[in-house]
């Protein structure tokens, strides 16, 4: 008698507390379904960055004069001195390549940048990604890249470079004939 009604209350007291885990769980999803999320749906949301981000560095071609002051300052030898064509008397007609894949995002090519020129700077495109190794930016490419950013919308992203490569080579074309025909133009006065 006494072991039936022992079994008795066992099976009461588990069906109570099973009915006070459902509820406990139902109130925890209810709760989770109203709160704020603490993710981004990343691509369709994007992240607020920082302010001084330092994204992908980019390059203003037309304002560099080819000092190499951000050659010798970068740590991670991932600048190259380029032979160009020589767009003003005063600039030496030369450029500057950039491995991307081989940045540290530290900017001190950035503040080796004189003044007056200024032109390099952290793009806020939080990084590159690629089946590739290795990838070189010639000047002319590195300067491409750097205009289709602001073109294409590419700010505040991850870029598959895979992708847009060909967009970036084309773009450079017209980068570099457009320096080849300024320098004849200045060649001829
Ligand atoms: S950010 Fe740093 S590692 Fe990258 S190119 Fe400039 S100096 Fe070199
Ligand atoms: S430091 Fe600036 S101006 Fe000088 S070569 Fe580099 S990018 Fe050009």
């Amino acid at each position: 008698m006494e072991e039936r009604r022992f079994v008795e209350v066992r099976e009461r007291w588990g069906r109570k507390t099973n009915a006070l885990g459902v509820l406990k769980s139902l109130k925890a999803v209810a709760e989770y379904l109203v709160q704020s999320r603490p993710t981004t749906l990343y691509p369709f949301e994007k992240n607020d960055l920082p302010e001084n981000f330092r994204g992908v560095l980019v390059y203003d071609i037309e304002k560099c004069i080819g000092c190499g002051a951000c050659v010798l300052a970068c740590p991670n030898n991932c600048l190259y001195r380029r032979p160009g064509p020589k767009t003003e008397k005063n600039k030496p007609g030369i450029y500057i390549a950039f491995e991307p894949t081989h940045c540290l995002f530290c900017g001190l090519c950035v503040d080796a940048c004189p003044p007056v020129a200024s032109s390099l700077r952290h793009s806020n495109v939080v990084s590159i990604v690629s089946t590739k190794k290795k990838i070189i930016w010639e000047p002319w490419e590195w300067a491409a890249f750097t205009k289709l950013i602001e073109e294409k919308g590419w700010e505040n992203d991850a870029i598959d470079y895979d992708r847009v490569e060909h967009l970036v080579k084309e773009r450079a074309e017209q980068i570099k004939k457009a320096l080849e025909e300024e320098a004849e133009k200045g060649a001829k006065k």
